[in-house]
């Protein structure tokens, strides 16, 4: 059993995960709530949002990020592209720029952006924006919890150094085995390697759909 110091993670589905700190605030990893099919119906009314993480632009991550941005002002935090394109929104929320290797503190969460190999677009009105490269987060909360969730992404080689960070615990979403992504199910004859056992984090706190 995972001791998360106080702090809550919620699953909505998918790669969305809700984090809530010992104080109360609370953040999104990938906005994909209410048009989440994958969501329960109980979760699709957020009460608050301090803070919104973006590992990358494609629909079934941000899907619901404008609304939730109009309707909370969170601080949202992506990487550089996709924070221009979130700027010309005009949503009112603060939007922060971030790039890999970087970290910042948003409220109670200190984040930084990891790298992730996958493809990066925003769907706006029929155009395809590019968005930057995608990432992923390592997240510290309070009380020294620190979670990793990968975004979408292949399996690469840094992920390995993580089991290294002591108390790091995975998100563990990994897509199903397609085109787009390998999944931690799909192990190629002579490669018995996979998502899980390159990050062997101490505990699981998520789920794989
Ligand atoms: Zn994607």
């Amino acid at each position: 059993m995972v001791n998360l110091k106080g702090n809550k993670i919620t699953y909505f589905g998918h790669s969305t995960f809700g984090l809530t700190t010992p104080s109360g605030q609370f953040a999104i990893i990938d906005p994909f709530v209410m048009s989440n099919p994958r969501c329960p119906e109980n979760l699709k009314k957020l009460a608050r949002l301090d803070a919104i993480f973006i590992t990358h632009g494609h629909t079934d991550h941000i899907g619901d990020l404008l609304p939730l941005a109009k309707q909370f002002k969170p601080k949202i935090v992506a990487t550089f592209e996709t924070y221009l394109w979130l700027e010309s929104k005009k949503t009112g929320a603060q939007c922060l720029p971030g790039n890999k290797g970087g970290s910042q503190k948003v409220g109670d969460f200190e984040i930084t952006m990891t790298n992730a190999f996958h493809s990066n677009s925003i769907e706006d009105n029929g155009e395809r924006i590019y968005g930057g490269e995608a990432g992923g987060y390592i997240v510290k909360l309070p009380g020294g919890v620190t979670l990793y969730h990968a975004g979408d992404t292949a399996v690469f080689g840094d992920m390995k150094p993580r089991r290294e960070a002591r108390h790091t615990h995975a998100l563990r979403h990994f897509p199903d085995a397609d085109r787009n992504t390998r999944s931690v199910a799909r192990r190629d004859k002579g490669d018995r390697r996979s998502h899980s056992s390159r990050i062997e984090s101490r505990g699981i706190a998520g789920l794989r759909s």
